[in-house]
């Protein structure tokens, strides 16, 4: 192992494209308004949160992800790089701030036209109109498409009648609702000449100049949360409130005088996913801010394990927490995790840029046709599940490092947790959304087996028997190819090869993609095709998650290709090793069930994650500080003492 490394090497790698909105992110976390100030009450934390969004847009924080003709900046990159490191200091702020311009916003740009830019974007950015995204329904949450709140399109007045048929159909946990919205995109069932056209958002007006609710509009206040108690969440009712024809968000549908639609996009379930698919942004932004979180709770733990003693050697001194394996065990196989997230995570923030193209182009109904847009969305929604589950499970292990320091708020772990805590659920439950990737997935296979002739199939499932694995479907170019996996050849390579790992990774998403594929294929001819779907759902789960985590160390691999030959490489080498063998281990009982791992050489996984538990013990500091972590986020009395 190399005996100096530069950090600054590490960090200019993960800082990656939009390393300046990070050094600028981290300058502005020392500002005192930035600070972190404890028990305040609720409406304390509202008001703070707020006030501190005011700042963020005096430093043009707000303008990243708009068109320049509304005051934006045009960088799409840039906007989610910043609400990434938002996530270092106070959650709320981020969230606040991610309903605010990523949701509100996006729906008004993503979903709106030049009349509704014109009219909206610039006061969003200033703050001058603070906006909800009120999709949710209490009734239905991750199914979205059943909403029950209709927009009824009355020709006589050119009016949207907006209505809550019944208590389950208002609008539930929106943020922004309870104190501070003025507006909200409600999304709801369009019906005209007595058709109902599916899901589309309407600009919606709920409060008055005064914070008065409107005429129509009943508001509540959501209440204590487990966390993120800046953000004003709230529930809505709409009681025939009516607003303008121009109020419906018409990039993809529209309603004309005479009441008849029309659409660029005919297909009413591909519509849908259309516009859902607009604000694939959000997604990829919670699972950034959960990646903070975790480097944060890693950076506390890490440091504090490299401080705190106990127990003595014996005949010698105390010793540092950091140096018992089980300690490492907890703490650097999900460093190593944290690591292949983050290049995971650049990859998709230069994807979202890149297929997101210019704000600035004139609008047109067209769906985004970026022939990597629909990867990227399914990517995405893997990502953010993984990642934050990953975030919420490495918190809690870094607050047990911690021990009792751990749970004391001042040392910020427990506020981590809280507020972090939601991340599988807001912005699509984790569930739904691996069950979302592999849908894509499968799509893939429906694909390869449509260009089979019956010959084909029957050699396509031979193949099957002995072991070939077919080409990757809806995976990654640059190692997309062929590869025999036959149990003696497993058994040839180095565990510390690269190509063994990836050829595992490989193994396990194709095994279960294609064993998934034929146990739902009896579905089509199924009495009840739900039974067949509903038995294998572990499977689908099952599929999604091995391929995440083949994106993972896809994404890792790539990153290292990056740096050139030296210390830092060979320690990024070694990290990568163990976020691919702890992998591997924790899914040695699958690969042993399936052949293609020895009892021997499961029993070698083993000692190889303790062998680089010890090896990049001495690293765990610098990796950590690589992060480029504020240090005012770092300031706990856990770590001054
Ligand atoms: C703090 C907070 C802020 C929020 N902010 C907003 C906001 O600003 N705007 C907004 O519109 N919404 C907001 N939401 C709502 C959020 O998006 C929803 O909570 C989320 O979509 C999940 O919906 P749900 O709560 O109804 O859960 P449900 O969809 O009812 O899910 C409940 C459980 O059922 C499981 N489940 C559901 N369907 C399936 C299935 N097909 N297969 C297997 N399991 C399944 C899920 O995994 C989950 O465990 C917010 C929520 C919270 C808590």
């Amino acid at each position: 192992m190399p005996e100096h490394i530069d950090v600054s090497v590490l960090r200019t790698l993960l800082d990656g494209n939009w390393h300046e909105v990070r050094d600028k992110a981290r300058k502005l976390a020392a500002d005192p308004v930035f600070a972190f100030v404890l028990g305040e009450t609720s409406e304390q934390q509202r008001q703070r949160v707020l006030d501190r969004m005011r700042v963020l847009t005096e430093l043009g924080y707000s303008r990243n992800g708009f068109p320049t003709k509304y005051g934006g900046a045009n960088d799409v990159g840039r906007s989610v790089t910043g609400f990434e490191m938002l996530a270092m200091g106070d959650l709320s702020l981020l969230v606040k701030a991610g309903v605010q311009w990523g949701l509100f916003g996006g729906a008004i740009l993503h979903l709106g036209t030049e009349r509704h830019h014109e009219k909206y974007l610039a006061d969003l950015i200033n703050l001058d109109l603070l906006g909800c995204f009120a999709m949710t329904e209490r009734g239905h949450g991750s199914d979205v498409a059943n909403i029950d709140t209709t927009a009824t399109y009355d020709a006589t007045t050119q009016e949207f009648v907006i209505n809550t048929p019944h208590d389950e159909a208002s609008k539930e946990y929106i943020g922004n609702a309870a104190r501070d919205g003025r507006m909200a995109a409600v999304f709801a069932q369009l019906i005209t000449k007595g058709e109902s056209q599916g899901v589309h958002a309407f600009v919606v007006p709920i409060r008055g100049d005064k914070g008065e609710p409107l005429d129509g509009v009943r508001i509540a206040d959501c209440g204590l949360k487990a966390g993120l108690n800046g953000v004003d969440n709230g529930r809505l009712w709409f009681d025939n409130v009516r607003v303008p024809r121009e109020n419906l968000l018409n990039r993809y549908g529209d309603v004309a005088e005479d009441g008849s639609y029309t659409t660029s996009v005919e297909n009413k379930t591909a519509r849908f996913f259309t516009m859902l698919g607009t604000l694939v942004q959000g997604r990829i932004s919670v699972a950034a801010g959960a990646g903070s979180a975790a480097k944060v709770a890693l950076t506390i733990a890490i440091k504090y394990g490299d401080q705190r003693r106990q127990f003595e050697k014996p005949g010698g001194e105390e010793v540092l927490v950091l140096d018992y394996l089980g300690h490492q065990r907890k703490l650097l196989p999900a460093l190593a995790k944290t690591y292949a997230l983050h290049f995971a995570q650049l990859e998709l923030v230069a994807g979202l840029h890149e297929t997101t193209g210019d704000l600035d182009a004139p609008i047109t109904g067209v769906p985004n046709e970026h022939p990597d847009r629909r990867e990227l969305e399914a990517r995405a929604a893997g990502v953010k599940a993984i990642g934050t589950w990953h975030a919420t499970n490495t918190i809690q292990v870094c607050r047990e490092a911690c021990g009792g320091a751990g749970y004391l708020a001042e040392n910020r772990l427990p506020g981590l947790k809280a507020d972090t805590d939601v991340f599988t659920t807001f912005e699509g439950d984790n569930t739904v959304l691996l069950q979302l990737v592999a849908k894509e997935l499968l799509t893939g296979y429906r694909d390869h087996f449509g260009e089979l002739d019956p010959l084909g199939t029957a050699r396509f499932v031979a193949d099957q028997a002995v072991g070939t694995v077919v080409e990757r479907v809806g995976g990654w170019r640059l190692l997309q190819r062929l590869r025999d996996v036959r149990p003696d050849i497993n058994e040839d390579g180095s565990i510390y090869d690269h190509d063994w790992q990836l050829v595992m990774f490989d193994y396990r998403e194709k095994h279960m993609l294609e064993t998934l594929a034929k146990r739902l294929r009896k579905a089509a001819g199924a009495d009840d095709p739900f039974a067949v779907f509903n038995a294998a759902q572990d499977h689908l789960l099952g599929a999604a998650r091995a391929h995440v985590d083949n994106v993972l160390l896809h994404a890792f691999v790539h990153a290292i290709e990056k740096l050139p030959e030296g210390p830092e490489h060979e320690l990024l080498v070694r990290v990568c090793d163990l976020f691919a063998l702890s992998t591997i281990e924790a899914e040695r009982g699958w690969l042993q069930e399936h052949g293609r791992l020895t009892a021997t050489r499961s029993k070698s996984l083993i000692a190889a994650v303790n062998q680089l538990c010890a090896e990049l013990r001495p690293y765990a500091n610098t990796l950590v500080d690589a992060f480029g972590i504020p240090d005012a986020a770092l300031d706990v009395p856990l770590l001054n003492r």
